[in-house]
Parts: C-alpha cells; structure tokens; sequence
C-alpha cells in the first residue's frame, strides 16, 4: 500500500503499534485509524496472495449461487459461492490466511476451490441482507401461524402452567416449539436491525414488541394477548429467572449464537397492570473496543482527552443522563491504558464487559458488596488506575476523591447536565471544597447523536430556523448556510439516521476553576470560568457536528435541551 501511494510509511508504524495494543492485524488496525479503506485492504491482500479481488458492490454475487454452500458455513465463516462447475466451485473469501476454513469446504463439499478476495464487512452485508429476508419471513410467518393454530394450540400453550413452560426450555422438541421459534425470531430479528434494547410490554389487548435503534424506541410488531405468559414464561427461563414469581422485579442473563455472533442480553423483569414487562438490553462486546477514534472527538478535544486520561492521577468524571454512552467512553479510555505494567480495577453495576487483564468487581447490594466497600478493598490491591461506575452519594465520592488524591487515576460518572455542575452536585453532597478543588482534574460532559444515514445524505432544503437559532446560528447563517439532513431510505427505517456518536463538553481544571471551587462560587461563575478555559458546551460541539454534515439541527437540540417546549416559547 505504501508502494501504491495509498498510506505513509509513518501510519503503517502507528497502525503497527495500534494493532499489537488491540490484538489485531494490521489490515484492521489501519481500517480502524482511519488510514486506508477496508476496500485497499482487501485490494492489499489479494495482491499479496495473488488473488482476485473482487468489488462486490459493482459486481453483486448472483443469489441463486447462495444455495451452493450450507447456510451453516456463510454464516460463520463469511464465504460467498459464486458459481459451480463439476467438482469446481468459485467462492469469495475475506481471509486467504483462514485455511481451515477452505480445507473444511474442500472436504464437505468434495470440490476444488477457485478463490477471489473481497471485504468483509461487504461480504457481511450480502449475508446479512439475502438471511435477513428469510428471517423476517419467518419472523411473520410465526406469528401468523401462531395465530391460525387456533383454540387447540392455545390450550396447551397460553395455559402455560409453570411445569408446561418449564418443558418448553428443554428437551427434544425444543426447537420445533412454536413460542421458541417466535421467541428466537423476535431476538434476531432486533440483532440484525442494530437495535440496543428489546421491550416486550403487556398492553389490554396485546403484547407490544419495541425495538430501540440508535437510542429511539420503534413499535416493530404485536404478539397476540393469548401467547404472553408463554412468551414471557420462555425469556424468564432462557435467561435463569424464576418463573413462578411475578409479583417481584427479577434480573437474569442470555447467552445466544445469533448468526454468526455470540451476544450476551441482560434482562429485567418487572411486574405491571397487564402482566411482567420485560427488556432485553443487548450487550454487544464491539461497542466496548471501540478506539477513542470512534467516539467522535473533534480534533482538539481528541487531543485534550488522550493528554487527561495519560495523567498519573486525580479524577475525571463523565456526566450525562442515562444512555448518553458514558460508559463506552470510559471502556475506551480504559481499553487505551490497558497495559501489561498497568493495574486497573472497576466496581461496576453491573459488569457490561469483560476486558482481559482488568480486575473487574459487580456491585451486589443485597449480599453488601456496594460500591464504598469495594472500593475501599479495591485500593489495598495497588492499582495505578481505579474506575468507579457511578459516584451516587458522599460515601462513594468521599472515597474516589481520596483515591485520586494518593496517586490514583480515578475514572467515574455523575448525573449532571453539564460538566461545571458536577463541581456544585460534588459540594452539595457534601464533599469538602478543598478536595474537589484539588482531586478533580476534568469533567466532560456528554450526549449521543444520531448521524445521518450516508445513504440518503442530501442538502437540507429548509431547515427549520428555530433549531438553528438555539444553536446560535446567525440570521445570516441561517438565511445562507448549507445544511444535510437523511431523506430517509430503506437502510436507516426512514428515520434519515444511521449510527450514533458523541457531543463532548470536556472542561479541563485550572487555577481558575479550583479556586473558584475552593470558594464554593456559584455554577454561573464556574460556567463563565470554565468557557474563558475553552471549553466547548454541548451546543457548541453539536453545532460543529451540523456545519461538518454529521448531524441535523433538530438532532443536537434533541438531545442537548431538556424541555424542547421552553425552547419553543422562547424562539417564537
Ligand atoms: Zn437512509
């Protein structure tokens, strides 16, 4: 690639250093930095093995082809079929170093093998569009045949005393049982469409299925009233809860081979009017690797970011509501610093994911593991770098401040709006000014956006003025500016979106700011201080994102003013 004028030799040394760091190749790594395309590197290799690449976008694989090789081994190894001949058969591949792969093609299939090179996540895309047809059959065909089954079935399934729905989870007919095919439809189903949470909620007259994508909740489809307490009864059990209680809120886990991933889904049951509501959260382990490259930085909070967190100690905070992606920030902070010679410990609740080599604690309240108890046996351990899920009283906070103040990183997060208030919520639970003055280092506050979808991009003919307005656009701006919003395509549901990523207000402590704190000033002083420091509100960041194209107007103003209607009044 570097011959190919493609890279510079000095990316090829940073995305080698990268790669060794996140355990991955230097193909991904260089994707990842954004250096080169999944598409050179494709190209890349299949020079390098003397292959044919093949651009699947400008010549799509024919789908009567897909028949060829068992649905089994596209799923799981991500090989295409092209075309047979006799005992010859052409295939694209992602990976000419997976020969195991090949070999077992060989074996299973007795043919002789014709290798072309493409990317994966193309690949990936072919696979998922001609299965995800074939699952959204199925998805409504079950619960069309659910429905025609009539009385018959729904004796024996609705009725789903505890012992019937215990059969349900095991045995041989398992996978023939109709709930559990609905059951599984429904999970893959909200996999495939990149959805966060699942919510199954008993209504009157039906079970309303909700889907959560990109942080906005879709009503997807309905389960007629009859089949609730078997469908509730299967999701209690596949994920180790007790079904005979329904009158308490119970928490459980799901372990799943969907396609070819193995996803991790937390449940929670809680009772209601209708009958137990349940939410499946999918956890997914690529959101916890993502890079800091990911997050959405602008380049000089990027910079202020990497430089906070390569402190040797005192304590950074994220604030945000819940869902704002604190959590995933601070994974890839810690992702970065996770080294050999590093010691990092976490009290969590709960544990999202497991990193390797980080020592990883669960807050359990009932047994009296707590967050101030582990923490304090935390700091016996010696780590250099400590996170602390959520600083919720003076206990907790009393303990990370002294944490930061004896040469510990202290990571955690606050709920606040914005990153000046989490210095008053501090003094206000009690903590002493002249250690929140000297153990806070900086304080970012944080919110996800939605990004438009990059297939239905177009110029945003009208925006409406008055979201431009409280983004501080000027007349004349709003008058000339040229906006992008999503029309909205089969890709994004037509919602106009696709994907998500962060608005930042990071505000690094200074002189300023620690006496200001010491002296307990009020939030509008810190506020005034903290933007003369440079920071950047949520507003500001948001309205960089609208200038460079990533998102709309009315999206940062979504999720950055609280009572939308206060705008509204103001602005008319
Ligand atoms: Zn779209």
């Amino acid at each position: 690639m570097v011959d190919w004028g493609l890279v510079e030799p000095s990316a090829i040394t940073a995305a080698l250093e990268y790669a060794s760091r996140n355990q991955m190749r230097l193909g991904e790594a260089l994707v990842a930095l954004g250096s080169v395309s999944e598409d050179d590197v494709a190209k890349a290799l299949a020079s390098q093995f003397d292959l044919e690449y093949r651009d699947l976008e400008r010549h799509p694989i024919d789908a009567s082809a897909i028949s060829l090789i068992p649905e089994d081994i596209i799923r799981r190894h991500f090989v295409l079929p092209v075309e047979r001949r006799d005992s010859h058969l052409k295939v694209i591949i992602t990976d000419p170093l997976d020969l195991e792969t090949l070999d077992s093609l060989r074996f299973r299939l007795n043919v002789d093998l014709e290798c072309s090179l493409a990317a994966l996540s193309k690949v990936k895309a072919v696979v998922q569009a001609h299965f995800q047809d074939q699952q959204k059959d199925t998805l409504d065909g079950t619960i069309s045949d659910l429905t025609q089954m009539g009385t018959q079935m729904s004796e024996t399934l609705m009725g789903a005393d505890v012992q019937s729905a215990g059969r349900l989870g095991m045995g041989e007919e398992e996978s023939s049982a109709p709930i559990v095919k609905l059951v599984t439809a429904i999970i893959s189903s909200a996999v495939q469409s990149r959805s966060s949470d699942i919510h199954i909620e008993p209504m009157a007259d039906r079970v309303r299925v909700r889907y959560r994508i990109d942080g906005v909740c879709l009503e997807r489809e309905s389960i007629p009233k009859r089949m609730q307490n078997s469908v509730i009864s299967r999701l209690k059990i596949m994920s180790g809860m007790d079904i005979a209680t329904k009158r308490l809120p119970q928490d459980g886990r799901i372990k799943l081979a969907v396609g070819a991933e193995e996803i991790d889904f937390r449940v929670s049951a809680l009772p209601g009017y209708h009958g137990e509501s349940l939410v499946l959260r999918i956890l997914r382990p690529e959101t916890a690797q993502l890079g800091i490259e990911a997050l959405g930085f602008e380049p000089d909070d990027h910079e202020r970011f990497e430089r906070i967190i390569r402190r040797p100690n005192g304590i950074f905070l994220v604030t945000g509501p819940t869902g704002s992606g604190k959590t995933t920030t601070l994974y890839a902070a810690l992702n970065t610093l996770n080294r050999p010679d590093v010691k990092i410990i976490t009290a969590e609740d709960p544990v999202e994911y497991n990193f390797p080599g980080m020592n990883q604690c669960e807050v359990q309240e009932e047994i009296g593991r707590t967050f101030p108890i582990i923490l304090r046996s935390m700091l016996r351990q010696a780590p250099n770098i400590i996170l602390v899920g959520e600083i919720r009283d003076y206990e907790v906070a009393d303990v990370a401040m002294a944490a930061a103040l004896t040469g510990h990183l202290v990571f955690s997060t606050l709920h606040t709006n914005d990153a000046p208030s989490a210095i008053t919520r501090l003094l206000d639970i009690g903590i002493k000014p002249f250690l929140v003055s000297s153990a806070v280092q900086a304080i970012m506050a944080q919110r996800l956006i939605r990004k438009i979808c990059d297939n239905c991009r177009e110029e945003y003919k009208n925006p409406d003025p008055k979201f431009l307005k409280v983004l501080g656009f000027s007349e004349q701006e709003v008058a000339t500016g040229r906006f992008q919003h999503g029309a909205g395509c089969e890709k994004c549901n037509n919602s106009g979106y696709h994907g998500r990523q962060g608005i930042f207000e990071l505000c690094a402590m200074n002189s300023e700011l620690r006496e200001l704190a010491f002296n307990r000033a009020p939030l509008s002083e810190l506020k005034r201080a903290a933007k003369a420091t440079g920071m950047r509100t949520l507003l500001d960041d948001g309205r960089r994102k609208v200038v460079s194209g990533v998102t709309t107007p009315e999206e940062v103003t979504r999720v950055t003013v609280q009572d939308i209607e206060v705008v509204e009044s103001e602005t008319d």
